[in-house]
């Protein structure tokens, strides 16, 4: 019998890993990737000694990522030589106090008790509420493929209405738990990673800060790039080809199915057509206009990021390697961002120093910084000035960095790399330049995400951020394993 053909448009980490599935279960599978190495937002920049991660910089949620290893066939430990990282991040807050989120229970009640005397307690009723949350989210929603609406809207869900919160505001119930502002924001500021403000996002993601005390935050040694080079190795070895420097141009349909690719004007065939490729680009830029694209340029997206990179002549050593700035406008900071599409006028930030992990990302004696600072995503009418916006960015961090003694780090910068939106739009084709894709709002997660089949191109699939479960490293691999259960079973039923 002849094999099957598949063709995968991107090389990201739900393509990689779902391209793997595919071949290990004796397909013919070829990847076709714009850029000149694989990852997708999971990118990597090195100058002059200094390395970068460009995209993640946090390994969070270890148990998604030994799952997804062990569906591969391999192993994650064994494949990647990681590290534990605690305290996990340093927070500052405007008032200058600071708060260290780590493991050690005793150091942390005592920095709690010192900001609201009785918190400890609220922290272990949270961290219970998070436990809950994590186990039946991963269960319910994260792990299961929704087929169809009854796979989703069954009466074994609705305990899930009270189980795991979804109709409750993840900040307004952090009130259960705390008091003092600066604990609800040390514990709700990670809605940021789907995209989200705490003041909307469900409650559902106390799960978030559960796992990151509970399972840890991880770094693999040489950086976050070290989980494509794994998964690389793993589609390689599976036999699965790789096109790099091919930017698709089309999928070339033909009433209800889907013929393969457009690529330099040739037409190339498959029996199946998966896009990694972010799901909003594809229906706006690869596919016939019907009128979705419209549809889905009217769902919500998720905010974006200006991002440094700075190689530096000396090294800062007091600055531990994730450190976030804690904007006293908690509100207004998600407000400006997720309603305005701006940059706050005193926005939290993020600073990472990788050379506090892995000293072979700095030349010796030099240091390598990673400042991200959240903006909203770019605008229908094209009115924000990015370049005006990450001047006034990088002038927030230099300030920032003052506070803690830090006066002269602009002075020492060898060279800077930055990225704005419009950096993320061109090099990984994401939609508004919305570093998560499509948000994780209520109306938007699980079975309302857009599905992994299109309805209409019956073997045209998709996996990656803006499609199920939704965004993150892990995740994208959960969805890579669905997308592909989904590929097999419709091409072994002759579809
Ligand atoms: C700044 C930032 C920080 C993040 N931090 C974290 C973190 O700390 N931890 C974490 O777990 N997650 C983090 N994420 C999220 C995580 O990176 C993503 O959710 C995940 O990598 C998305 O993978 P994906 O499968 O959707 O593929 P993508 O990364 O979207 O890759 C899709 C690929 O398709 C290619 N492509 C697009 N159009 C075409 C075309 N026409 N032809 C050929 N190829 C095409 C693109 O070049 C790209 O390589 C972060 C993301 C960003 C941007």
């Amino acid at each position: 019998m002849k094999t099957k053909t598949v063709i995968v448009i991107g090389a990201g980490i739900g393509g990689l890993t779902a391209a793997t599935h595919l071949a290990k279960q004796g397909l013919h599978v070829t990847v076709f990737e714009k850029n000149a190495r694989p990852g997708g937002r999971c990118d990597r920049l090195s100058r002059d000694g200094h390395h970068f991660d460009t995209g993640p910089t946090l390994l969070v949620m270890p148990l998604l990522y030994e799952a997804e290893f062990t569906a591969l066939g391999a192993s994650f430990r064994e494949m990647l030589n990681l590290q534990r990282v605690d305290p996990t991040y340093h927070l500052v807050f405007d008032d200058g106090s600071g708060l260290a989120l780590t493991s050690d229970m005793k150091f942390l009640q005592e920095q709690l008790e010192a900001i609201e005397p009785g918190s400890f307690q609220g922290l272990l009723r949270y961290m219970d509420e998070g436990h809950r949350h994590y186990h039946l989210a991963t269960e319910k929603l994260v792990y299961p493929d929704f087929r169809v609406a009854s796979d989703f809207f069954k009466l074994s869900h609705l305990p899930l209405l009270y189980q795991v919160k979804p109709l409750a505001k993840h900040y307004a119930n952090m009130s259960t738990y705390f008091d003092d502002p600066r604990l609800k924001a040390a514990f709700t500021f990670q809605d940021v990673y789907m995209g989200l403000s705490p003041f909307e996002a469900p409650a559902t993601f106390s799960m978030m800060p559960y796992t990151e005390l509970a399972h840890g935050v991880w770094y693999p040694k040489g950086g976050m790039y070290q989980v494509v080079e794994a998964l690389m190795s793993l589609a390689q070895e599976a036999g699965v080809e790789f096109q790099f420097n091919a930017s698709v141009e089309q999928v070339d349909v033909n009433g209800r199915s889907a013929r393969g690719i457009i690529l330099d004007g040739q037409r190339l065939e498959a029996d199946a057509v998966l896009a990694n490729a972010d799901l909003p680009y594809v229906y706006q830029n690869l596919l016939p206009q019907d009128g979705q694209a419209k549809k889905l340029d009217r769902k919500r997206y998720s905010c974006s990021v200006v991002s440094f990179f700075w190689g530096l002549d000396k090294p800062f050593e007091m600055l531990p390697p994730h450190t976030l700035f804690l904007a006293d406008d908690y509100r207004e900071n998600f407000t400006s961002i997720i309603r305005d599409l701006d940059l706050p006028a005193n926005p939290s930030l993020y600073i990472h120093a990788p050379a506090r992990l892995d000293p072979s990302m700095a030349p010796q004696g030099q240091d390598t910084l990673i400042g991200i600072v959240p903006v909203g995503h770019m605008s229908e009418n094209g009115e924000q000035d990015w370049g005006a916006i990450r001047d006034q960015a990088r002038e927030h961090v230099f300030r920032r960095l003052r506070t803690l003694g830090i006066n002269d780090l602009k002075q020492h910068i060898k060279f800077e790399v930055n990225f704005t939106p419009l950096s993320w739009r061109k090099r990984y084709n994401l939609v508004k330049g919305s570093t998560h894709g499509l948000c994780h709002n209520l109306t938007q997660l699980g079975y309302f995400r857009p599905d992994f089949q299109h309805p209409r191109y019956r073997n045209l699939y998709f996996t990656g951020a803006s499609t199920r479960p939704g965004t993150g490293m892990p995740t994208a691999m959960v969805s890579g394993r669905l997308a592909s259960r989904r590929i097999l079973d419709t091409l072994a039923r002759g579809k």
